[in-house]
């Protein structure tokens, strides 16, 4: 719900994780940035992507591209000309509207329409706008979603460059430097996290839809005709993968794109798409691109794209598989999966607020809490021991179960309490903060024992 969003936003803010941008100055609309528990959390989750994605996969390699690109680029690629927003404004009360979305939300999906289609369909249909009740539109304007500059001195035609709004084409643009330095045989797939940007006509969501936003792309190249393969393979690949850092298979759901949703040049489109609090909404798209941009760089560059295929004794220009996932909406939908209001004693009111993050995502990984401020220096040697290895908070301020609920708001799995018996026995106490269950266990054995719980 709304509410539940407000406090996952609040939570944000008020313990480090997202900040509104440039807030002293009034904010910069929609822009955000990450805190020091913010910065850990989206760090985790680019590593869990790239872990599975380039580490632990046989077939694929990391890349990082430049963000500015040679303007032809974007002619290639359709960005230029294309990837431009329908845009009608609402003459009452002046709100702007993509006109695909609001026939989008009637129940139809306006794919391939042009946009004289769109406005007549508005028209006879009598959509109105949704902020005023309206129904009294501008024309169809496009706008255009990159974002322009100048390279160098001057600010001409001439030196005009984008930043890019994808990082996919980076990708593309190196396909043959990538396939004769790795020696790769097809299929082997080329994997990138970086920096996109794109005006947005509407931002919003919290970090759900930003300007500036970080993308994780696979562009993974196969033979023409094993395309289909390969795309179901990624599919389960991406939705495990999100499984398997404790998301909630009630909260995901895979939608096919029909037939004619689907861009001319693809094969299959399946985006994942996450139950937010705001309802659902597009969390990875994953798409059977066949050889097109393969094609459009080899027909705007002059340079061959193609592939010899040694084992067939054929020439061909691979097909490409892409799984597109946003590294800010990620985050978001983990943090709002994780998001939970426990009631700990109903008949005191006692309500704690605790974020479910997976070991692997969560910006601490265990707490150092000494019991009493005479154990700090003990305790500070745990820590310091921990923190040679993993993300680690020390807090000795406070009760202790003040400060579990402050671990637990952050979603830290683990604090390890350091007593009088540590002293003795050498051995501190681990509370879970799922089941908020009490081991001891030995500090020397500590460092392994966080480690097992990192798995995904
Ligand atoms: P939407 O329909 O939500 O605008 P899209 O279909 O244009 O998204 P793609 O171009 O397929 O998105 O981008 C791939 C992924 O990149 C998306 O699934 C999403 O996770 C992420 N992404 C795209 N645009 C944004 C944005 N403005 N802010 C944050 N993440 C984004």
């Amino acid at each position: 719900s709304e509410k539940t969003m407000e406090k996952i936003v609040a939570l944000c803010k008020g313990r480090g994780f997202v900040y509104p941008g440039s807030e002293i100055y009034g904010g910069l609309s929609n822009s955000w940035d990450y805190g020091p528990l913010g910065v850990e959390f989206k760090n985790n989750v680019k590593r869990a992507w790239w872990r599975k994605f380039v580490q632990e996969s046989p077939y694929n390699v990391g890349l990082d591209s430049a963000i500015l690109m040679n303007p032809q680029v974007w002619v290639a690629s359709g960005h230029v000309g294309g990837f431009s927003d329908p845009l009608m404004d609402c003459r009452d009360c002046k709100t702007r509207h993509r006109a695909d979305k609001l026939i989008e939300d009637s129940g139809v999906l306006p794919a391939g329409w042009s946009d004289q289609e769109m406005q007549d369909y508005i028209k006879e249909h009598h959509i109105c706008c949704p902020e005023c009740g309206g129904c009294n539109f501008t024309e169809i304007r496009k706008f255009n979603l990159m974002f322009k500059t100048f390279q160098g001195v001057t600010e001409d035609a001439k030196s005009e460059i984008y930043l890019r709004p994808e990082t996919a084409q980076g990708i593309f643009v190196n396909f043959q430097n990538v396939q004769r330095t790795t020696r790769k045989k097809i299929p082997f797939g080329v994997g990138q996290v970086g920096k996109s940007f794109r005006n947005e006509i509407t931002p919003g969501n919290f970090i759900f839809r930003i300007r500036e936003f970080e993308q994780m792309e696979l562009e993974f190249f196969c033979k023409p005709g094993t395309d289909l393969e390969w795309f179901a393979y990624w599919k389960d690949y991406c939705k495990n993968f999100l499984l398997s850092l404790g998301l909630k298979e009630e909260n995901i759901k895979l939608r096919d794109h029909e037939q004619k949703e689907l861009s001319h040049y693809s094969n299959a489109t399946t985006d994942i798409e996450f139950l937010f609090p705001f309802g659902w909404g597009e969390l990875w798209g994953i798409a059977d691109r066949t050889d097109f941009d393969l094609t459009q760089h080899q027909n705007h560059s002059g340079k061959s794209m193609e592939y010899f295929d040694q084992e067939a004794n054929e020439r061909y220009i691979p097909y490409v598989i892409e799984p597109s996932l946003g590294a800010d909406r990620m985050a978001l939908a983990f943090l709002c999966d994780a998001y939970d209001e426990e009631v700990v004693d109903e008949a005191k009111n006692d309500v704690r607020v605790v974020m479910r993050l997976h070991p692997a995502l969560a910006p601490f990984k265990a707490a150092v809490l000494p019991l009493s401020k005479k154990l700090s220096e003990p305790a500070r040697e745990v820590y310091a021991t921990l923190a040679k290895k993993f993300m680690v908070d020390y807090d000795d301020a406070g009760s202790i179960g003040k400060r579990y609920r402050r671990q637990d708001e952050i979603g830290t799995p683990y604090c390890i309490t350091f007593d009088f018996d540590s002293l003795e026995d050498q051995s501190v106490t681990i509370r879970d903060r799922d089941t908020m269950d009490q081991e001891r266990v030995k500090i020397d054995d500590l460092p392994a024992w966080i480690e097992s719980k990192l798995e995904f």
